[in-house]
């Protein structure tokens, strides 16, 4: 296949804009993949929040992080991403490169357990006062689970009225495939 995928598509966003010494968000940390790709990406001495509500998922992270000496670069909360403007330093305002969700569920884990639109949206209101000009927001929307489309819809709702004047807005899918397949919506702030 010639055309990114849906996870080369997201990291290619990513790593345009987040460099040595950046600030990154990981807005759902779950096994941990993403989380790790931003360490390698934030360098020495950048730094990466992650987020995930559920124990397990902070676990597997911490371990995946130890295993590549990476985790004294990556501060963990077990915490709902709507919390962050709480546990993001104040000095971190306006420095963030960039941030990437993966809403839905853990696969392999407790199914009940999803994101959902009104807390994705809260934390992606409370990331562009963190995020810098240029800075991206990567969702990366998996809607095929129960609640899934009441959260792309909300998700979509919000990122379509977002001011043209504040941010680059752009929706990347497949649009043949079989099974609600996932798609990304990226916002970038603008200057
Ligand atoms: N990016 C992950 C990876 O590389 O494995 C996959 C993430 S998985 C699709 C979604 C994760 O979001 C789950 O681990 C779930 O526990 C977490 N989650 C659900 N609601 C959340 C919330 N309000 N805040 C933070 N994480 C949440």
């Amino acid at each position: 296949m010639n055309v990114q995928g849906i996870l080369p598509f997201t990291r290619t966003l990513l790593q345009s804009v987040c460099h040595e010494g950046e600030i990154a968000v990981d807005g759902t940390c779950g096994n941990g993949h993403d989380t790790l790709f931003l360490a390698n990406l934030v360098g020495e001495t950048g730094h990466v929040y992650g987020f995930d509500v559920q124990e397990q998922a902070i676990a597997v992270t911490t371990e995946r992080l130890e295993a590549a000496s990476l985790l004294k670069r990556v501060t963990l909360f077990q915490q709902g991403h709507h919390q962050l403007e709480h546990l993001l330093p104040a000095d971190a305002k306006g420095r963030v490169a960039c941030a990437v969700f993966n809403l839905g569920y853990l696969p392999g884990s407790d199914k009940a357990i999803v994101t959902k639109g009104e807390t994705t949206i809260l934390a992606v209101k409370q990331l562009l006062t963190y995020l810098k000009e240029g800075g991206i927001i990567v969702l990366v929307i998996y809607h095929g689970h129960e609640g899934g489309r009441e959260e792309k819809e909300a998700v979509l709702q919000f990122a379509r009225n977002l001011p043209q004047k504040e941010a680059h807005v752009l929706q990347y899918g497949f649009i043949n495939q079989s099974n609600t397949p996932p798609f990304i919506v990226a916002i970038e702030k603008r200057g």
